[in-house]
């Protein structure tokens, strides 16, 4: 069985995800990077893909990963 990653992917507005280097703010450093800048924190996991919706901040998407995270522990030891 394959190991399951939940991670958290930055995004767009247009939600394609955010590779740049962006300030704390969420703008781009580098204004001709094409970055429309950071807007919104997706939870991504490696079976169900996106999880719930978009954060608007970092900080509640990482207990959001957390949580889901955990879910799947619980799910393996019912097994
Ligand atoms: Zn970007
Ligand atoms: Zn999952």
């Amino acid at each position: 069985m394959a190991r399951i990653l939940v991670g958290i992917e930055p995004r767009h507005a247009d939600n394609s995800p955010c590779g740049h280097a962006v300030k704390p703010s969420g703008k781009p450093r580098d204004p001709n990077s094409g970055c429309s800048g950071r807007t919104a924190f997706a939870v991504v996991c490696s079976e169900h893909g996106d999880v719930g919706s978009l954060h608007h901040v970092k900080a509640v998407a990482e207990p959001a990963a957390r949580t889901h995270r955990d879910e799947h522990r619980t799910a393996l030891a019912t097994h």
